[in-house]
């Protein structure tokens, strides 16, 4: 099955309006709308309004890094997802590692946060990653397995069709290792077939992105691996000309 590449940046903790301002403007100057990949930015909550407006009526599409598991209330803090609909997001991060160890967020949180982006309408970006030392250990599979297991268990397998996939090894983010692509290509197959063992319909039509210190000089070949769908990008999407190269090694 063809599956569409999706590209989307991760803008973590940076940017400001006049930022924000000259990278978008850079980025729609070149992205046409023409291309058979779909892209997205994620940007911070103080910034959704910014971005909406600059991207209103363009191909780029707009994430956010975070959502509640709550829909609204006493959570002094929190983003629901139907706040995020109302800035026109499509896509939030659920289960970034550096969510998932810094704010010790869990498998079961991760997997009701999942469960809150899509009952709004929301596509979830479901982030899965192993630590240096679960792969060195061997557990690089069952950790994902386990990653993806909570929220198969709390939302069914159906619920992935709606969902993208982000492998993103935990050594790689942020550090400039990358995984090499047949390294990345082989976990992603597992995925797959993980899925595809539960509902091989699904799986076909998965979209699984690879994340980890991708660049424009190794976007291509990581994109050309046969189950890897795209990536999501944090570092280098913050530069207009590395995400554009980027994102047009994911337009094939
Ligand atoms: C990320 O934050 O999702 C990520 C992949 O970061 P980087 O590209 O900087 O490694």
């Amino acid at each position: 099955m063809r599956r569409q590449p999706f590209v989307a940046g991760n803008w973590k903790m940076n940017g400001s309006c006049v930022t924000n301002q000259k990278l978008v403007a850079e980025l729609l100057e070149s992205l046409g709308d023409s291309s058979a990949a779909a892209f997205a930015v994620c940007v911070p909550h103080p910034y959704l309004d910014q971005v909406s407006r600059l991207l209103a009526g363009s191909c780029l599409a707009l994430g956010a890094q975070d959502v509640s598991p709550h829909e609204s209330g006493a959570y002094t803090g929190e983003v629901a997802a139907s706040m995020l609909l109302d800035f026109a997001c499509r896509y939030v991060i659920v289960g970034h590692s550096e969510r998932r160890s810094m704010h010790a967020e869990s498998d079961a949180l991760v997997a009701r946060k999942f469960g809150a982006a899509r009952a709004a309408g929301l596509v979830p970006l479901l982030c899965l990653g192993e630590t240096l030392a679960e792969r060195q250990a061997g557990d690089t599979l069952p950790v994902l397995f386990r990653q993806l297991q909570a929220v198969l268990d709390a939302h069914g397998v159906a619920a992935l069709a709606d969902a993208v996939l982000a492998y993103e090894p935990v050594w790689a983010i942020g550090t400039g290792l990358t995984a090499a692509p047949e390294q990345a290509q082989a976990v992603h197959q597992a995925l797959r077939q993980y899925v595809a063992e539960r509902d091989p319909g699904v799986a076909a039509g998965l979209r699984i992105v690879y994340g980890g210190s991708v660049k424009a000089g190794n976007a291509a070949q990581l994109f050309a691996q046969p189950d890897i769908d795209g990536g999501l990008i944090g570092g280098a999407s913050l530069d207009a000309k590395e995400f554009l190269a980027i994102c047009q090694a994911a337009n094939i």
